[in-house]
């Protein structure tokens, strides 16, 4: 269900304006960098259009707005079985779509759908679409009919032929910087994830892991703050009046503060990749092809081990929450408490 879904938000928002005005796009593109975070998207999407008991429905369309999670069609879609949301992948020895996969597929489409109004075609790693599939392919997507819904998945939508791209909507999933993790901070994380997974899970273990984080943040300060002092006109210019070293004394705080608040943000943004990590492993039973910190493999895989999916959701949302508090609170170390008894690791 979208409510679950922690990163991609401008994605879910997309998602749900079409379902609130009912122009829901008979073909869409997703291009993103994990299978993973787009594959759960149509999940959320399709458990959407077919849930028993939907929390929200729009009042213009009509259509629901988002899904319960709990009822037998989230579940059955969830699981991959439902007879109405059919997933193809990549099948043959060379990794190629073929056109029976597609053949099948068209076929079955023209069948009405088994239980709900909306028969969901989802094709990943669509750019593996030979081109005879993609041919046939082509003509069942020129001729929308009510209720039938294609969504391609790809990595690259360079490598998707002109002709089919120029028919689906593109939505595009954001990446992540790679680059605005400096190496201090990796560093940092490696070690803050060797003390997590080593350490017995219980929660005198969790407090293990506040030192290195208060002691993190209190460097960041420190070195904020001699920087900005020493760029400051308060550095150069003594010879001038009270009035302007005073402004100069409050101007000089609320860079420190603003800066500070970036660097912490950064900090958690990058203990939230990671945990994306371990929530992927979960996920995928495998270790995410997009891992922004492959050195960490270890560490992620001896986590993803003793917790459940459930936890490794929770995770992330547990950190989203925390940005979001730390921004308006000024009691850090209590928040920052709080939080790593939170987390399951
Ligand atoms: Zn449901």
């Amino acid at each position: 269900m979208f409510s679950d879904i922690v990163h991609q938000q401008s994605v879910v928002r997309t998602l749900q304006r079409s379902l609130e005005t009912g122009r829901l796009a008979h073909a869409s593109l997703f291009v993103g960098s994990s299978s993973v975070e787009m594959e759960e998207m149509v999940i959320a999407l399709a458990q959407t259009l077919h849930c028993e008991n939907p929390p929200a429905r729009s009042e213009k369309s009509g259509l629901p707005l988002d899904a319960c999670g709990k009822c037998r069609n989230c579940n059955l879609i969830a699981e991959r079985k439902h007879p109405d949301v059919q997933w193809i992948y990549p099948e043959s020895k060379i990794r190629i779509i073929t056109t029976e996969q597609i053949r099948k597929l068209i076929a079955s489409s023209h069948l009405k759908s088994i239980s709900g109004d909306y028969e969901i075609s989802v094709i990943c790693s669509a750019d593996r679409l030979n081109t005879q599939a993609a041919n046939a392919f082509l003509k069942t997507l020129e001729e929308p009919v009510p209720g039938k819904i294609f969504i391609l998945l790809t990595h690259d939508a360079q490598k998707i032929i002109p002709t089919i791209l120029s028919r689906c909507r593109r939505i595009i999933f954001e990446g992540i910087n790679r680059s605005s993790i400096d190496t201090e901070t990796r560093n940092w994380l490696w070690l803050f994830a060797q003390t997590a997974a080593s350490s017995e899970s219980g929660l005198l273990s969790r407090y293990t892991l506040l030192a290195p984080m208060v002691e993190k943040l209190a460097g960041l300060k420190q070195n904020i703050e001699t920087e900005l002092r020493n760029e400051s006109p308060l550095s150069k210019y003594t010879d001038v009046e009270n009035s302007t070293i005073e402004r100069w004394e409050k101007e000089l705080q609320a860079a420190i503060a603003s800066e500070y608040r970036k660097q912490r943000a950064e900090m958690l943004a990058a203990i939230e990749l990671w945990l994306r990590d371990i929530w992927m492993i979960k996920v995928s039973n495998q270790f995410p092809e997009d891992s922004y910190f492959p050195d960490l493999k270890a560490y992620s895989e001896m986590i993803a081990s003793h917790i459940s999916e459930k936890q490794a959701r929770e995770n992330l949302k547990t950190v989203s929450s925390t940005m979001k508090i730390l921004d308006s609170n000024v009691q850090e170390e209590l928040i920052l408490e709080v939080f790593l008894l939170k987390l399951a690791l």
